[in-house]
């Protein structure tokens, strides 16, 4: 096989534009000097426009995780009720960093392969007015869901006031997002998805509701204090050394959104949702996701004539071709396929052909080209 040469279409990490690759190799600076607040300045209003928000983006060091954990104990304390709304492993993750803080947590558990229903959630939450607040992913990476969190907020908002605080993570970047429009108090992005870049930034970003209460909470913590990330973004400099090779590649990533626009941006992964939703209907793939609720990031697959494990196993050793499997339940059962950040139609078109040539292999009866040409349909159509 051709050597250093990769396809890697899981949901994050994932490919790493080279403009942006050589902007994160540039010499190191001083993180308290003016280049860094120059270079702050200049990230500040672009990470705004990708979250749909007059408020300042604080920008964490750590995985997304770790802003997933900075939202909680910022926004919640010990003993409080909250409702997680889980649609898959990312929802739970929320409920496991509740708990790990003893809150009082209630997990409203959705079927995977499903979005939420902002209707039901507003039942319970009107049934339900001690909870203080409401967590939910925005796209579910581990079933391709996008969940409609705008929704879910007006619902939440019309009958509580509980913050709704959202995972943005696998989508961000690559799905339009309107924060203060749709009135969410705590959205929380990471580096590695839509963004990319490699792990280790997440950003996030509290409505003045939620400020409110973060101020109130005694028991912030010290390096995930949000308030701290708040004053320095402010002046132009973060609280702790900041990861600056990643700052480099993160203004750069800016740069080319704002290049390509950031509604094409989002057009762009639209379409390559539908290339690769068509053509896995072509193929006769039956989606785990509903026309409707699919992501424009990330497309799941739940194979009943072949298994799951062997075809990935065969564009791995074959192509060097990676998508993602499953997780927890769905281990084994579903195979996932990232299309978002640096990632093109034609990208679309190219781990298409590759698939053909694995399901042949694994005993899939299908013919040859037939996803392919479904997706250039939906290309042609999308392109007019
Ligand atoms: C990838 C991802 C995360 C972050 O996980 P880390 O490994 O901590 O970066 C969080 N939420 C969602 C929805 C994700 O897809």
């Amino acid at each position: 096989m051709l050597t250093d040469y990769q396809l890697l279409r899981i949901p994050g990490p994932t490919p790493i534009p080279p403009s942006v690759e050589r902007a994160m190799m540039k010499p190191m600076i001083g993180h308290r000097g003016n280049e860094t607040s120059q270079m702050i300045q200049t990230i500040k209003p672009k990470l705004k426009k990708v979250f749909g928000t007059a408020q300042d983006v604080m920008m964490i060091t750590g995985s997304g995780t770790s802003g997933l954990e900075a939202a909680i104990v910022n926004v919640v304390h010990p003993g409080d009720k909250v409702l997680v709304v889980a649609t898959g492993v990312f929802g739970n993750r929320f409920t496991k960093i509740c708990e790990a803080y003893q809150i009082n947590v209630e997990e409203f558990a959705v079927e995977y392969g499903k979005a939420l229903d902002p209707e039901a959630i507003r039942a319970h939450v009107q049934a339900n007015p001690d909870i203080k607040a409401v967590f939910s992913t925005y796209c579910e990476t581990s079933t391709g869901v996008l969940n409609p969190v705008g929704e879910l907020a007006q619902a939440v908002h019309a009958v509580s006031e509980a913050l709704v605080i959202i995972d943005g993570v696998s989508c961000m970047g690559g799905v339009e997002t309107k924060m203060d429009e749709w009135g969410l108090d705590v959205v929380v992005t990471g580096s590695q998805k839509a963004f990319m870049l490699p792990a280790g930034l997440n950003f996030i970003a509290a409505s003045e509701r939620a400020w409110k209460v973060i101020e109130a909470n005694p028991q912030k913590g010290f390096y995930l204090n949000l308030t701290k990330y708040r004053d320095n973004i402010a002046k132009d400099t973060t609280p702790f050394t900041p990861a600056l090779s990643l700052l480099f590649g993160l203004e750069q990533v800016l740069e080319n959104f704002e290049k390509e626009g950031l509604e094409n941006v989002y057009a762009r992964h639209q379409l390559m949702r539908d290339m690769t939703r068509a053509a896995f209907k072509a193929l006769d793939l039956p989606l785990f996701t509903s026309d409707q609720d699919g992501s424009p990031t990330v497309t799941s697959v739940k194979p009943t004539d072949f298994d799951a494990e062997a075809f990935r196993k065969e564009i791995k050793s074959s192509f060097n071709l990676s998508v993602a499997g499953g997780q927890a339940e769905m281990k084994g059962q579903i195979f996932r396929v990232g299309h978002m950040g640096y990632c093109a139609p034609t990208d679309v078109l190219q781990y298409l052909g590759a698939m053909e040539i694995a399901l042949i292999k694994v005993g899939k009866n299908i013919k040859l080209g037939a996803g392919v040409a479904a997706a250039q349909q939906v290309y042609l159509e999308g392109a007019k």
